[in-house]
């Protein structure tokens, strides 16, 4: 039993137990499966049902049994992890909140914890810098892409004040979901959204945007934003920024770009090439807990003007009258209380350095045209194009036949990848973003992927 203010010998044996725990977990993270669901099910049902305890339990098989519950499910922070979109999970991150946390500074507002508050805002302007926005730009991490999309369709919004239900909001048919959600819950109607088609390479077509602008504005409607992709979740694709941010400057268009899965391409010179562009947005989204390799839990939304976020977002408090500033984090978002959350990349940014984010991330474009040179010679797999960020898509021609085969990759545990459906059909998607993956992964993933066709 631990009391609720333990002694330091007390602290010291849970530190110790943690991190004793932490460290084999660490050691083996390398070689365990990268599926493991053995089980599973009925120790969920196990714990969901355990009625939560009277009195305190003693901390080793306490953790024991953490250790256990984390354990089966898709072995999200390791190398073989190649489905969806890969976070990975540095430890440094995890430590950083460790530290974040035990201080417990209030981070929603500046007065509350200067400095502290001042380390998120030193990271978020190091990102605006790095994806090349103006010095003025501000933002907020968030918990999420999802939520950075939503906070910046809200701060778009704003520009139509209440008249904001006669706005469209146009993007590609191949954008995530989570945009139309989020406009839904920023309170547009079903036909303010516009989705459209794609070329031949899953980027929106800008001669479809430009002729939906003009219908709209002939049947009255108020073209309000684009959202462009830095990177598609299917296949990586990345919208035609520059064509895009023309024709949102011709037409008073808000631009909002969402980089949660390849914005953060944008540290190393090949990508910040493919990415061009991006720096004309309105708002960026981005994902540190995709792209810069962070716990989940950790998205980005910046903003050129971040008086367009304090409009959609300020309000005043009488019971707030103490600690009420320029830029508060409160004022550009929905959230009020927070925790500090910039030291989760300041302290990776400090102790790894940015240098070694640009390398992992111009390893991970290497590593995707190794898996596309690999998987395109192997009979009877059609690529559906060649990797325009680190994500590559292949099928067989017959669904049944994609699904047999993903089934079989996936059974010898050394990779782990999932399917979507692109241009009508299923295809299996490799998409390598975690620091942890290297070339001897995505060599096992074409071994894998050889056998499961013979
Ligand atoms: C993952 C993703 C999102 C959603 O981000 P969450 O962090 O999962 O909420 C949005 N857009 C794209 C392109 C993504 O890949």
């Amino acid at each position: 039993m631990v009391p609720l203010e333990p002694s330091d010998s007390e602290i010291a044996a849970l530190v110790d137990q943690c991190g004793a725990r932490v460290r084999a977990f660490l050691a083996a993270v390398g070689a365990l499966p990268a599926v493991d669901l053995d089980g599973a099910d009925a120790l969920a049902a196990a714990l969901r049902e355990e009625p939560l305890p009277e009195t305190g339990r003693a901390l080793a098989p306490t953790l024991d049994r953490v250790v256990a519950a984390l354990g089966p499910g898709f072995h999200t922070s390791g190398p073989g992890y190649l489905a969806f979109v890969p976070g990975g999970g540095l430890p440094t991150a995890a430590l950083a909140d460790w530290l974040a946390l035990t201080w417990n500074r209030f981070g929603g507002v500046r007065a509350a914890a200067p400095p502290a508050v001042a380390l998120e805002e030193a990271v978020l302007r190091g990102l605006a810098r790095e994806m090349g926005l103006p010095a003025t730009a501000r933002g907020a991490l968030t918990s999420g892409g999802s939520i950075s999309n939503l906070t910046a369709l809200v701060a778009a919004r704003e520009r139509l004040g209440e008249g904001f239900a006669d706005g469209v909001i146009y993007f590609s048919a191949e954008t995530h979901r989570c945009v139309p959600k989020a406009a839904r819950i920023a309170g547009f109607p079903a036909r303010a959204l516009r989705p459209l088609p794609v070329d031949a390479r899953f980027r929106l077509d800008v001669d479809a945007l430009a002729d939906a602008v003009r219908l709209d504005r002939a049947h009255g409607r108020v073209p309000l934003a684009v959202v462009a992709n830095a990177g598609t979740t299917n296949t990586g694709a990345v919208d035609p920024l520059p064509a895009i941010a023309d024709l949102c400057a011709r037409e008073g268009l808000w631009l909002h770009v969402d980089g949660a899965y390849g914005g953060c391409f944008a540290l190393c010179d090949e990508g910040r090439a493919a990415l061009a562009g991006m720096e004309r947005a309105d708002s960026l989204t981005l994902d540190p807990h995709k792209g810069l390799f962070l716990p989940y839990g950790t998205g980005c939304l910046l903003v050129r003007d971040p008086a367009s976020l304090r409009r959609a977002h300020a309000s005043d408090a009488a019971y707030l009258r103490d600690v009420s500033g320029e830029a508060d984090f409160t004022d550009l978002g929905p959230e009020l209380s927070r925790e500090v959350r910039g030291l989760r990349l300041w302290l990776p940014f400090q102790l790894h350095g940015l240098g070694a984010f640009r390398a992992a991330l111009a390893e991970k474009l290497v590593l995707a045209r190794r898996f596309h040179e690999g998987v395109r010679a192997l009979p009877g797999v059609q690529v559906i194009d060649a990797p325009q960020l680190s994500t590559v898509a292949f099928h067989l021609g017959d669904d049944a036949a994609t699904e047999r085969l993903l089934a079989r990759v996936n059974a010898r545990r050394r990779v782990f990848l999932s399917s979507s459906v692109i241009g009508g059909r299923v295809a299996i998607r490799v998409c390598v973003l975690s620091f942890r993956t290297h070339a001897e992964t995505i060599d096992a993933a074409l071994e894998d992927v050889a056998a499961g066709l013979g």
